[in-house]
């Protein structure tokens, strides 16, 4: 899709050198706008985290292709952006920096018209004038936004009276009472939320909280057992990237790992773990608007939505109040959570809006929690009274938790067994190789003698998912040739168990001369399948040919009868 880079690959090639170096190298800017503000980017964490000064960078990210959360990017120019900076939100809208079906990408430029519209608000006439044009009909959508299809275009000019409304400018309310239906109306109720930061997000950046008193040294969860939280979601139909079966699980255990491990002194490590309860569903219909949230009344309604307890949409603007890029929404306490994906940190961003359904209606205090108002890949602790929360979900919730069993931590890693991706060897990176989320202590083969057969026995060994009755000798595994050398070769559970009978090619009961002959006959004849072949029972070796390794096992057994032990000494 290189064709939507074009207009922006000059500011792009200039940018890459700045960013493309690795996360280290990157300004605080750029790392802040990289984290996730779970119930949207507030004006008060655009000021302190970036501030005017910022804006310059804001537009050099804006359009560097591979720059990975343009949305928060929109999200910040938003509260920040001067006038001239419509043009670089228009133009990225006009030709988005990379394939505009991304689903961060796809939230950045529903984005753009919130962001004109806060900018309109602050006496932008450019922006006024774009969301003014925007909202005027599919014609001018189209024009500004060539890439779109008529679903996006539709979106566009929707999110453009949303623009509007955020505005309040005199013009703005007069486009809305012009525009006649149900969908205006509420709209226009946007106007009156807009004044207002959502009161969740308030608590959620830099204030304090009860938890803070309520931290003890211990480590491991006090509860005396596990509990588990089965979550039900569905995807809007319209989504083009809808959470899946697979990658949910991959994200739950993901965050029950993270839940259930003692990261520092203050955290516990929690046995309450997430996982998913059913299969994907879905939600809504194409051009219904339920997948973008714009409203009170639109948002309530998906919260509320029976088809499961977690929907997935594509853009949140309101969560108790109005924000740039809200990425999860939940009753605190309750049943119903709205969410929009956010793939590197999809699990920690479901457990913490569960925590707000199970009763934790306060943000932790501290970045390194899970139930911050801002978390990223390094979000990983629970507080004591989190966790006991999730133990103990209220009423509202309406979950029935399982339990799992003794809360513990057997092989003493930091990591409760019941989240622990290998229980009984000491893992505490949780290292899964494979991604299969057993971890490699429990997954890998071990196979010290390279036979083929791990001990303990492994669906990752060569051989599959048998034992190995001896790990230091190639020579004895299941199913291995028996010989007299003082191994268990066949894993029989018997030593040199050969009797004379099995080296018989005659049946006349003694192993003599004419065994000799068969060998000799035979000598040097190979074959893929012996046992079809007619000197196939000469074959001692069972190696595909009649050679040295046959005379040798002739001679221990040479002179023997009927069920007489070949192995043992005459
Ligand atoms: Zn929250």
């Amino acid at each position: 899709m290189s064709g939507f880079r074009r207009a922006c690959a000059l500011v792009a090639v200039l940018v890459s050198a700045v960013v493309a170096a690795d996360e280290i190298a990157l300004s605080p800017i750029a790392r802040a706008v990289r984290a996730t503000y779970i119930h949207g980017v507030t004006q008060e964490l655009a000021h302190d985290l970036v501030g005017a000064d910022g804006v310059p960078e804001l537009v050099e990210l804006l359009v560097d292709p591979d720059f990975p959360r343009r949305d928060n990017v929109v999200a910040f120019l938003a509260h920040l952006a001067p006038d001239e900076a419509s043009d670089a939100l228009l133009r990225c809208l006009e030709t988005p920096p990379t394939h505009p079906g991304k689903i961060v990408e796809d939230r950045a430029l529903l984005l753009v018209p919130h962001a004109l519209g806060r900018i309109a608000k602050r006496g932008g006439p450019r922006a006024l004038h774009a969301l003014l044009a925007l909202s005027a009909g599919d014609d001018v959508v189209r024009t500004r936004a060539p890439w779109a299809g008529p679903g996006m275009r539709r979106d566009l000019a929707e999110q453009a009276l949303f623009g509007l409304a955020l505005s309040e400018r005199p013009e703005a309310l007069s486009r809305l009472n012009e525009t006649a239906g149900s969908q205006t109306s509420s709209l226009a109720t946007a106007a009156a939320a807009a004044r207002d930061e959502p009161r969740h997000v308030a608590q959620a950046y830099g204030l304090s909280t009860t938890e803070s008193g309520a931290r003890t040294p211990a480590t491991i969860d006090p509860e005396f057992v596990g509990h588990e939280a089965g979550l039900d979601f569905a995807n809007h139909v319209s989504l083009t990237s809808p959470m899946t079966d697979e990658l949910l699980d991959d994200a739950l255990a993901h965050a029950s790992r993270l839940a259930g491990f003692e990261d520092f002194a203050s955290d516990v490590a929690c046995c309450a773990t997430v996982r998913r309860s059913g299969s994907a569903r879905t939600f809504g219909t194409a051009g219904d608007g339920r997948d973008v949230l714009n409203t009170e009344n639109e948002l309530r309604g998906v919260l509320l939505d029976p088809v499961a307890r977690v929907k997935v949409v594509r853009l949140i603007q309101r969560c108790g109040g109005v924000a740039p890029n809200i990425i999860g929404c939940s009753f605190s306490p309750g049943d119903g959570m709205a969410l929009v994906r956010v793939p590197a940190i999809d699990g920690t961003l479901w457990l913490h809006e569960y925590g707000h359904n199970a009763g934790i209606t306060q943000h932790n205090p501290d970045s390194r929690y899970i139930m911050h108002g801002t978390i990223d890949t390094r979000s990983a602790a629970l507080g004591f009274t989190e966790c006991a929360a999730l133990h103990d979900a209220s009423d509202p919730a309406r979950i029935d938790l399982v339990e799992l069993g003794e809360c513990s931590d057997t092989d003493a890693d930091g990591q409760v067994s019941v989240s622990d991706n290998c229980p009984d060897e000491f893992n505490p990176g949780q290292s899964d190789v494979d991604g299969d989320r057993i971890g490699d202590p429990c997954d890998l083969c071990s196979d010290a003698d390279g036979d083929g057969f791990g001990r303990p026995a492994s669906d990752e060994c060569v051989a599959g998912n048998v034992e190995d009755c001896n790990d230091s000798s190639a020579e004895a595994f299941p199913g291995g040739l028996e010989r007299c050398d003082g191994l268990d070769n066949d894993c029989s559970g018997a030593v040199d168990d050969l009797i004379c009978s099995q080296y018989e090619v005659n049946v006349d009961g003694e192993i003599d001369g004419i065994e000799l002959t068969w060998v000799g006959r035979a000598f040097g004849e190979c074959s893929v399948d012996p046992r079809l072949e007619w000197w196939g029972a000469a074959d001692y070796s069972a190696d595909g040919c009649v050679d040295g390794d046959d005379l040798v096992l002739l001679a221990d057994a040479w002179g023997c009868r009927g069920d007489m032990p070949v192995c043992e000494d005459p």
